[in-house]
């Protein structure tokens, strides 16, 4: 199959290591969110102030060959420690 290396717009690719083991390596793709992004939604939600905080879109495209996790829990512990 041909998955080809398309230059989308702006993908960009990182390794990271796993959140769990740290050993395994999990590929990522990220997308660097421009102006699409309108930051002064909606405003009058007291309480919610970091919901902006990472603008970028994170796709966890694997998970952990060492320590076995799968790539939704690679993801959420990603996220959950903000690192994505
Ligand atoms: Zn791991």
């Amino acid at each position: 199959m041909a998955f080809g290396y398309s230059k989308v717009y702006g993908w960009q690719w990182e390794i990271l290591p796993c959140p769990f083991c740290e050993k395994g390596e999990i590929s990522c793709k990220w997308y660097p969110s421009s102006s699409k992004v309108s930051l002064n939604k909606t405003a009058s939600l007291p309480g919610q102030g970091s919901m902006s905080k990472s603008k970028e879109v994170w796709i966890v495209l694997s998970g952990c060959s060492k320590c076995g996790k799968s790539q939704d829990e690679v993801e959420s512990e990603l996220k959950k420690r903000g690192l994505i």
